[in-house]
């Protein structure tokens, strides 16, 4: 009896057994299957990921939206390059005479320029070197190698909206954008060959994210365009075209960086046009303002979107280098902002800015000029600045005032 329940147990012990292996077997298989089916699901979204950079924004608006992790840019914002005839000359001479060698004039800050991911200047002279002899003030023009040292330096966009556009005319303006066409790497805002052109917004991509850039002046000098032109510029007063061309920027974009000529000329005191049109370009939806023109450093700041979106806006660089002649014009800066995107809400935002203060130097009647960051900068070189002849208190003390006045600490990039 005692050997049969025995082996009765036994039975019951194996078939148990057996079920137990069967059920963990078909739990490992429906596992098995449903991972591989997540896989294969993965895989396809990220194919969907690598067309969808290449498909139209409705297009991709449609498709399931990936797991991606937010991904920043930085975008670099640099002053007026302000050509007066001593830096070509300077130019001209360092070539030996054969051509114009420019890069000693930026080599300080040709790593920060490289190393953001988008960078924007300010093109204050024309480059009409093709139509007409290298001037300085007050009707500029400037050698067509000043423009291939900008594209060397890796500067994506160029801003030709300023008073100087129109210094050597229309054919000046024309031979400009001539130039610019054989150096497509650089787009070219604030200067347009019709209104086709005016109304086809450049767009610069980095790492996915699209950035849309616009230039506008207040003025031109007094000098303006021939009635039956066809070339075109966007004026400040041009209010309804300006935030027409901003609402349709953002909708090609993900962030709107605009470049503006505006404000008066030596002055830290903003104007109201400068303020007003500001929050106007803000609420229409401008992310980034690149202000210049007043030859000195005015305040950055952050504007706030109706919607509570968060604005940098610089209201003037000051010279990216020039020989004026005050201290005031030498104090400068490179502004570097970061966007970054979060793919689940597909929308860039203000992250992180630093602004790196940068000095033109110059020796005894403008000779050597040349730009150093201020981390560099020291007291003895000061005293040695040309334009000490101008402002004979020029000092690292005298430099440090200003920005101190104009930029807030927090954003202060220190080396
Ligand atoms: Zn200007």
């Amino acid at each position: 009896m005692k050997s049969d329940r025995n082996n009765q147990s036994r039975v019951i012990f194996r078939v148990s057994l057996a079920v137990i292996l069967v059920g963990v077997c078909v739990t490992s298989l429906i596992y098995f299957l449903q991972n591989t089916n997540n896989i294969k699901a993965q895989t396809a979204s990220e194919i969907s990921v690598s067309t969808q950079t290449v498909s139209s924004e409705a297009e991709s608006k449609n498709e399931t939206k990936p797991a991606k992790k937010p991904v920043s840019i930085t975008i670099l914002g640099a002053g007026d390059d302000l050509i007066h005839d001593v830096i070509y000359k300077q130019a001209q001479s360092r070539a030996g005479g054969k051509g114009y060698d420019f890069s000693p004039v930026y080599a300080r800050i040709a790593g920060d320029i490289k190393n953001a991911d988008i960078s924007v200047i300010n093109q204050e002279t024309p480059i009409a070197g093709k139509i007409a002899a290298p001037s300085g003030y007050p009707r500029f023009n400037s050698p067509t190698q000043l423009g291939d040292e900008l594209v060397r330096l890796g500067f994506d966009v160029i801003n030709h909206a300023n008073n100087h556009v129109l210094d050597q005319n229309e054919r000046g303006l024309a031979a400009t954008l001539d130039y610019w066409a054989t150096k497509p790497s650089a787009k070219v805002v604030g200067a347009y060959r019709n209104d086709e052109d005016l109304q086809n917004i450049r767009i610069v991509e980095a790492k996915g994210i699209k950035t849309a850039h616009i230039g506008i002046t207040e003025m031109t000098n007094g000098l303006y365009l021939p009635k039956n032109s066809s070339y075109r510029l966007i004026y400040a007063s041009d209010t309804a075209l300006i935030e027409q061309l901003i609402k349709k920027a953002k909708s090609m974009a993900d962030v709107v960086v605009i470049s503006v000529h505006w404000g008066n000329e030596n002055t830290y005191t903003l104007s109201d046009k400068q303020k007003t049109l500001a929050q106007n370009m803000v609420d229409w939806g401008a992310d980034i303002i690149f202000g210049n023109h007043p030859h000195v450093l005015q305040k950055l700041t952050v504007l706030t979107r109706k919607d509570g979106t968060k604005c940098p806006v610089i209201f003037a660089f000051g010279n990216l280098v020039s020989a004026q002649q005050s201290g005031d014009n030498m104090v400068s800066g490179l502004l570097t902002v970061t966007m970054t995107k979060d793919f689940a809400t597909d929308k860039a935002t203000f992250t992180d800015m630093k602004f790196k203060p940068i000095v033109t130097q110059y020796g005894k009647r403008c000779t050597n000029i040349t730009i150093y960051p201020l981390s560099q900068y020291t007291d003895a070189l000061a005293q040695a600045h040309g334009v000490r002849r101008y402002t004979p208190a020029f000092s690292l003390k005298y430099i440090n005032a200003i920005v101190d006045k104009s930029i807030p600490k927090e954003y202060l990039q220190k080396d």
